[in-house]
């Protein structure tokens, strides 16, 4: 078979039982592609060749005893921000190139119990903090609809991969936008769970509070097969959630776009730099939710200027806490020949972490010095509630909030835009791990360009099902998410 790329999960799962065909040839043929057409893209770190026909033989052996979890033998990347036993685990930095954690992140290890085959780790903005994945050691990651474009990030590696077709299934994660933003840019399905619905333990922390992890994939459908393996409750992470979870396969009809209410936030639609083309896309996509039955509401979200200056004073601080650990002793980046303790911290922390790594930090520090405490990182998380209760409120009258991702397509690889500007590009996405609420991403269509342009709906907590079932029921009467860039079409 040449297009086993092209099927789903559910059809992977299906073929995989019936035997028509093995884990292990399903493995090559990806492992055949990722060696063809990954040189192009560079979306993997690290391919793990040789382990993954290893795990795929014993996928193979289970499929065979008739005793095995849907997802057996069907192969998925990991963004190299999830711990990985025996290998290298990155987080797309310097200070890391050196690093094979002695354990699994529970995420990676609930997909090995599953069955399901790693293929390899894949690119991310160094630490997860950018929008691009520019800011990676091991450099950039192409967008498979134009590859001098980015792929968003920090999740690119993972998003570009799917959309190359060099994997089926990602993983990534998600602090301020970094699953959406890149599902966006590379015409994909992302979901970012509620915090605390999937573990964050053995995910190398950037901003403790915000990030959360979940699947990138080309349907909702894809989706809800790997969040019904990497959700649920996990002892090893206090942050997570001891509470049921759902079939999100079997509820992806569960949601009646009938009589769904969804909000419109008046303000996000006059934020100025929002292209006229995703704009126009978003706005397309509502009326389709409107011709299967939903409503549109206009809603207010008045904190919507506080978000960028609020998440780019908490997630700073509490990476600057974070970070703390990587000092040049324990693990990571050693500097050669230090004088002294003070010139191997020094010298470890500024020749192995990257400029905007630093710049964060700094700014992370500066915001917790006791000076500026009350007026910065205090202040920073009293407007964090209040943007949390402006969403609050806005529930109490609609099911889910509609915007887009972004409020561009993807740009030049190499377009250097400053700090400011690249932070505003996630005023769209940032609210919603600042009130640590659920949303998904959705391809409606593309730009003048040829681009991918994405919609963002934004659930109340615990809604994951909810909104998985939406875009499910929106990919049975369009199909956006069957449109695949020309590189994925190449055969290997
Ligand atoms: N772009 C945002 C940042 O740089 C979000 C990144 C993320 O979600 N990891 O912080």
């Amino acid at each position: 078979m040449t297009d086993l790329h092209r099927l789903s999960i559910r059809e992977l799962s299906e073929g995989l039982k019936q035997a028509q065909f093995s884990s292990r040839e399903l493995t090559e043929h990806y492992l055949k592609r990722i060696a063809k057409i990954d040189p192009k893209v560079k979306s993997y770190v690290t391919v793990t060749a040789e382990q993954a026909l290893v795990e795929a033989d014993a996928a193979d052996v289970a499929l065979k005893s008739g005793h095995a979890h849907a997802l057996a033998g069907i192969p998925l990347a990991h963004k190299d921000i999830f711990c990985t036993q025996g290998i290298k685990t990155t987080a797309g930095s310097k200070m890391l190139d050196n690093f094979i954690s002695p354990y699994d992140a529970t995420v990676v290890a609930k997909a090995k119990a599953a069955g399901l085959v790693t293929l390899g780790k894949v690119n991310m903005d160094e630490f997860a903090m950018g929008s691009t994945s520019e800011s990676s050691y091991f450099g950039a990651t192409g967008n498979p609809w134009a590859l001098d474009h980015v792929p968003g990030g920090s999740s690119g590696g993972s998003a570009a991969a799917v959309a190359a077709d060099l994997a089926p299934i990602a993983t990534g994660t998600d602090t301020g936008g970094s699953i959406r933003q890149p599902a966006s840019f590379c015409g994909l399905t992302g979901l970012k769970p509620t915090y605390g619905r999937v573990s964050r333990f053995g995910m190398i922390a950037y901003a403790s509070s915000l990030d959360q992890g979940g699947p990138m994939a080309r349907s909702a459908e894809d989706c809800a097969y790997l969040m019904n393996v990497i959700a649920g409750h996990d002892a090893k992470d206090s942050t997570s959630i001891n509470k049921e979870v759902d079939d999100y396969v079997a509820n992806l009809n569960g949601t009646a776009v009938k009589g769904l209410r969804i909000g419109i936030p008046k303000q996000y639609f006059n934020v100025a730099g929002l292209d006229a083309d995703v704009k126009a896309r978003v706005e397309e996509s509502l009326k389709k939710l409107e011709e299967m039955g939903a409503t549109l509401v206009e809603i207010d979200l008045n904190m919507t200027e506080a978000y960028v200056p609020t998440y780019y004073l908490i997630a700073p601080a509490e990476a600057s806490s974070n970070l703390s650990r990587f000092d040049g002793v324990r693990y990571g980046y050693r500097c050669e020949n230090p004088v002294d303790l003070m010139d191997l911290y020094k010298r470890s922390r500024s020749e192995g972490f990257g400029a905007e790594v630093q710049r964060r930090i700094l700014i992370g520090t500066y915001a917790l010095s006791a000076g500026y405490y009350d007026a910065y990182y205090v202040k920073a998380q009293k407007v964090r509630r209040l943007i949390q209760q402006d969403f609050l409120k806005a529930f109490e009258n609609v099911d889910v909030i509609a915007a887009p991702s972004a409020p561009t397509t993807a740009y030049k690889i190499g377009a250097n835009l400053s700090p400011t500007e690249m932070y505003l590009g996630d005023i769209y996405t940032l609210a919603v791990n600042l009130a640590g609420l659920p949303a998904i991403n959705a391809l409606v269509g593309f730009d003048k360009d040829s681009l991918p342009v994405g919609l963002q709906l934004i659930g109340n907590y615990w809604s994951e099902s909810q909104l998985l079932s939406i875009v499910h029921q929106y990919q049975q009467n369009t199909d956006w998410h069957t449109k695949r860039a020309a590189i994925a079409e190449e055969n290997a």
